[in-house]
């Protein structure tokens, strides 16, 4: 176990430090705060050792402090720490591009740089839109995405994701777009192992859509394969086929937002390549880098990238990007990230250790207050039937159990969800699950 001994923050540094997606006020009465890690495990400042249920927030794939991309940040921040991203880069950037086109959907083999999976979808988006515009179909400007969609937290995405709470203190979005019905349907399929069977024809809903708004004002649909924040849910058996074909039928871009499903999440490098629907655009983030350091990407076909092509050749194509766009340390990050996913064999390994873990999972279908359990990949949420005016207390209760237990897991309302990384063992999701059923058991 390596040092994990750093001290705990000051009181005035604990005041200082406005913490996102965070109640402040209750966290600094019972702060959660990691000094290190290594592998499976978070050390606190007092010395504890937290199995990571979670893989940081979806992302460290590879596990924490994997050696070879710590070892790559470190030496290229010797070497390279910056390049302006307004015309010069490095050549890190140009080969990560080929490493991630290499291991993508077939079709899909240019990538624009970016640093969050926010930026990545609001970059996609806007892409969408000056796709169609630069073909002289201006009008297409209409966005649909999906209830219970999570696409982060700049304007855009958040105008077309699907969960109100995120939405209602921010003023107006962006205003033409329409949202698909979610998926989430428990008195159909409760305790689906991985697709559920019912569901296929919710995708038609974009005909209905169509119906309303004229189909040739529609840009984009943007859907998660497997939506993953608003409490894991895998796409019904055939949906993704039927929203590709509308989409086709309509001249509408289809993307999918891969933050979370993108390298190695559901066992291949990307969600599209398991569920077999190729989208037009793929947005990604989190685990290119192993969540090492920040970066994402949009992955566009090469459709879609010849159109900006064919314009003139003086201009920029897209007057989009960021100051860190293919940072050289994110680079760096991004290709050891890749060459640990290859060489450890994390592609091929994750879909033999999700059947231990779907099993694991499912074995808690008789455990209290348990009312549906999904899982594809190394993905699961466990639901409960939330407590009568008190929704989400119960999985706050057992988040919290498990914690003081030595094990991170993540809430979404009244659901567990759980994301670790990808070299869990059948010992480990053993403990992890164990330790679920004890705080399930322990519920008033
Ligand atoms: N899209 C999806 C599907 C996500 O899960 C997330 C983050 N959880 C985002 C976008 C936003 O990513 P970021 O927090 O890096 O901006």
């Amino acid at each position: 176990m390596k040092d994990a001994m750093t001290d705990a923050p000051s009181a005035e540094a604990m005041e200082a430090y406005w913490l996102p997606f965070t109640a402040n006020r209750a966290f600094k009465a019972q702060p959660k705060i990691f000094s290190g890690a290594d592998g499976m495990y978070y050390f606190t400042p007092d010395g504890r050792r937290i199995l990571d249920g979670m893989a940081g927030l979806w992302c460290v794939n590879a596990g924490h402090n994997a050696p070879r991309i710590a070892a790559a940040i470190r030496e290229q921040a010797g070497k390279l720490d910056y390049v302006s991203s307004f015309g010069m880069s490095h050549p890190l950037a140009f080969e990560l591009a080929r490493r991630i086109a290499a291991v993508a959907p077939e079709g899909l083999d240019h990538v624009f740089f970016v640093n969050s999976g926010s930026e990545a979808v609001d970059t996609a988006l806007k892409i969408a839109r000056a796709y169609h515009q630069a073909r002289g179909d201006g009008r297409r400007i209409r966005l649909v995405g999906r209830a219970k969609g999570y696409h982060g937290m700049g304007f855009g995405g958040l105008s077309v994701a699907g969960i109100s709470r995120h939405k209602r203190d921010f003023g107006p979005l962006l205003g033409e777009v329409d949202h698909l019905p979610h998926t989430h349907h428990p008195e159909h399929n409760a305790f689906s192992r991985g697709l559920p069977a019912w569901g296929a024809h919710l995708a038609d809903e974009l005909e209905a859509i169509c119906a309303i708004q004229d189909p040739s004002t529609i840009a984009a649909v943007i859907v998660e394969p497997v939506t993953g924040s608003g409490g894991v849910l895998p796409p019904p058996v055939g949906y993704l086929e039927r929203l590709r074909k509308i989409c086709d039928r309509h001249g509408i871009l289809l993307i999918f937002d891969e933050v979370i499903t993108g390298f190695g999440r559901i066992g291949a490098p990307f969600g599209a390549q398991v569920l077999g629907v190729t989208p037009d655009i793929i947005t990604c983030a989190k685990g290119m880098t192993n969540g090492a350091v920040p970066m994402g990407g949009v992955l566009v076909n090469r459709q879609v990238f010849d159109t900006f092509m064919d314009g003139p050749a003086e201009a920029p194509e897209l007057m989009h990007g960021y100051t860190y766009s293919g940072h050289p340390l994110a680079c760096a990050a991004g290709i050891a990230a890749l060459d640990t996913y290859e060489q450890d064999g994390i592609f091929e390994n994750t879909p033999k250790t999700a059947s231990v873990w779907e099993d694991a999972a499912h074995a808690l279908k008789d455990a209290p207050h348990v009312v549906d359990i999904r899982n594809i990949g190394l993905l699961a949420a466990i639901e409960l039937a939330p407590r009568a005016g008190a929704g989400g207390t119960r999985a706050a209760s057992v988040m919290q159990h498990c914690f003081d237990k030595g094990v991170l897991v993540r809430t979404a309302g009244d659901t567990l969800v759980l994301s670790p990384p990808l070299i869990i063992t059948p010992d480990e999701i053993d403990r992890l699950f164990t330790t679920i059923r004890e705080g399930l058991m322990s519920l008033n």
